[in-house]
């Protein structure tokens, strides 16, 4: 952990949204609101806005790792965010400088789809995904649907399907899976459910908080990984999630104060 006297430094390494709701841009957000220093590695140009993606422009594998080297030469990264990655060639290289580099905590969001329903990895990735990445991180945070795919299984409906499916994923070497239920259609909570296996206990720890019904909820992964991500290096991994949630659940109240475009608006921070 880093002492409570020092700022932490965060990277986060991820696609962009013009228009600052998801992506690179919540992260820095994130981060800044939680008193952190935000970093950004950037994988992919993405024309956006609150009612869909309009194109992806990815960047080069090479230009991905250069930025990577460019910020771990030069500054103590205390913490890493991992987002969209786009593609195989682009997960590789995000692997091998993280390998590299060991930063002391890495919280990989699975990003597959936008809420819009558009492709933010290309599905030929996935496999990829799982085996390079998900064993080197501290944390993966899939939903529902990001659970399914990786584990190529159908997605969760009960209690037990969660539980064996936290359990999949510690068999793919994950250390720890936050299976996040935001899209269950429970109408008055949403429960995330954490296993560790550093913990000695099996049974995983239910994160239950009200179900907030908003339109503004783009964003809402991306902001949750960032603020676990910005936590961890001064709290436990327990305490770190159920700050970030908490942080989350205030971004998500207070987005009712913004008036920003038509779609899928953004969270408050
Ligand atoms: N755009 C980018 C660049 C992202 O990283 C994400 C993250 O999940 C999204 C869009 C998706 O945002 P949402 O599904 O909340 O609309």
């Amino acid at each position: 952990m880093v002492p409570h006297t020092l700022i932490p430094n965060l990277l986060t390494i991820a696609g962009t949204d013009p228009t600052g709701g998801a992506g690179i841009q919540a992260d820095l957000k994130t981060f800044s609101a939680l008193g952190a220093y935000g970093m950004s590695v950037i994988t992919a140009v993405v024309a956006q806005n609150t009612r869909g993606v309009r194109a992806v422009t990815p960047m080069t594998p090479d230009c991905v790792a250069a930025q990577i080297d460019a910020v771990f030469d030069d500054v103590r990264v205390d913490a890493v965010k991992i987002g969209m990655l786009h593609n195989e060639g682009i997960i590789a290289a995000v692997a091998s400088r993280l390998r590299h580099y060991r930063p002391a905590y890495i919280v990989l969001d699975p990003v597959m789809m936008a809420k819009s329903g558009d492709h933010l990895l290309d599905p030929n990735a996935i496999s990829a995904l799982k085996t390079q990445l998900l064993p080197a991180v501290t944390l993966v945070t899939p939903n529902l649907p990001e659970a399914a795919a990786l584990l190529g299984a159908l997605e969760a409906q009960s209690d037990d399907d969660i539980r064996a499916q936290l359990h999949e994923f510690s068999k793919l070497g994950a250390r720890a899976t936050l299976l996040k239920g935001g899209h269950s259609h429970d109408p008055a909570v949403s429960t995330d459910w954490l296993s560790d296996m550093a913990r000695a206990e099996d049974e995983p720890i239910a994160f239950t908080s009200p179900r907030i019904v908003t339109q503004c909820d783009h964003g809402t992964g991306c902001t949750l990984s960032a603020a676990i991500a910005a936590l961890l290096p001064h709290h436990d991994l327990i305490r770190a999630i159920r700050c970030a949630k908490t942080y989350l659940d205030g971004a998500l109240s207070a987005a009712k104060a913004l008036s920003v475009g038509q779609g899928h608006g953004p969270l408050h921070h």
